[in-house]
């Protein structure tokens, strides 16, 4: 039978050191943002595009591979794996909120 046996609350905000790394370019997250945990310059990148509503295209074959040194190199591919994680408009929280997440454990 499984049984909830703890849950716990952790507040999570911008200051604190968090071990992930940003999903779109592997650099360091600095909190949640669009939806996940991304880096302060993703972060960054996304709401410009979608703010100047940028138009990107890639002189590649949109498959540009993106990490910390090259992220900057093709935003075309950069913002499309930021929607491929997952990075969305709605539902940012705003500013100072504090973010919750539950650690369910299950025995
Ligand atoms: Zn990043
Ligand atoms: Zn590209």
């Amino acid at each position: 039978v499984l049984k909830y046996a703890s849950v716990s609350v952790m507040d999570f905000t911008a200051d604190e050191q968090l071990e992930e790394l940003c999903p779109v370019c592997g650099d360091k997250v600095s909190g949640y943002h669009y939806g996940l945990l991304t880096c302060e310059s993703c972060k960054g990148f996304f709401k410009r595009t979608v703010q100047n509503n940028k138009r990107y295209t890639c002189t590649q074959n949109q498959d540009c591979g993106i990490d910390k040194t090259q992220r900057k190199r093709c935003p075309f591919c950069r913002f499309q794996k930021c929607l491929s994680v997952g990075m969305r408009l709605e539902g940012e929280p705003e500013k100072g909120k504090h973010f919750i997440r539950y650690f369910i454990i299950m025995i």
